[in-house]
């Protein structure tokens, strides 16, 4: 369903779970389920970033495969859906013009930026974080490694953009994914199924340094 042009959605809460999703895991969707749920919010989109500014590896996944993937690891939950704004867009993807999109979009809707605590952490590094911080207020998940008092000093500093969410931590990252699809071992459980089965018909992965 397109996140964007059905005037009914132009309200409520929305969460948009933004990142590069190379591959979309079970850290993911956990996150985004939890924050769903604990906010609460109405759905969550997901937006598979399409030239992500700070990430470059040799074994990153097309923008296509990875908004593919994504699509596969959400179906069956009602409340999720996935954006093509990001994968469509020429230049780098960054995530104050999506959010003003979606504010575009839908300008009685309030939105809520999910992220786990290492993104939080460096949204003060992203571009134009202030007027990221005055589109949405972030929703932070906890994430293994990093010490969640820090979010308090954000805080302090940005004027109360940021809840922390006390989630059980899931130690599963994308590049701990592509490293052992890398060496041949196996990713079963730490992503659907379905992403695992793309992930081998498309060969992704295998040959390049992650
Ligand atoms: P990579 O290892 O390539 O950086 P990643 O697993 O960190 O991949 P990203 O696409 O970079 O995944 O992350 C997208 C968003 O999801 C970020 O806000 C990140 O903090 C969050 N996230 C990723 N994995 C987890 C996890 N296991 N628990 C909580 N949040 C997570
Ligand atoms: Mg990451």
């Amino acid at each position: 369903m397109n996140a964007m042009d059905d005037g009914e959605r132009g309200k409520g809460r929305i969460g948009v779970m933004g990142g590069t999703f190379d591959p979309i895991h079970y850290g993911h969707l956990f996150a985004a389920e939890f924050a769903r749920a604990a906010i609460p919010l109405d759905r969550v989109v997901f937006v598979p970033s399409g030239s992500p500014p700070h990430k470059k590896y040799p074994s990153m996944a097309g923008a296509e495969d990875r908004y593919a993937m994504t699509s596969l690891a959400i179906r069956g939950n009602p409340f999720f859906e996935v954006s093509r704004i990001e994968t469509d867009r020429r230049g780098p993807s960054y995530t104050v013009d999506t959010l003003s999109m979606f504010r575009g979009a839908m300008p009685g809707a309030a939105l809520f930026l999910i992220t786990g605590l290492d993104a939080a952490l460096d949204i003060p590094n992203w571009y134009e974080p202030l007027e990221i911080l005055s589109l949405c207020t972030v929703v932070v998940v906890a994430r293994p490694g990093y010490v969640r008092d820090k979010i308090n000093k954000l805080n302090e500093a940005l004027g109360d953009s940021f809840v922390a969410l006390d989630t059980e931590l899931i130690d599963i990252s994308a590049t701990e994914i592509r490293n052992r699809a890398l060496s041949g071992k196996c990713i079963r459980y730490m992503t659907p199924d379905v992403v695992c089965d793309y992930i081998t018909q498309k060969k992704l992965y295998s040959g390049m340094e992650a």
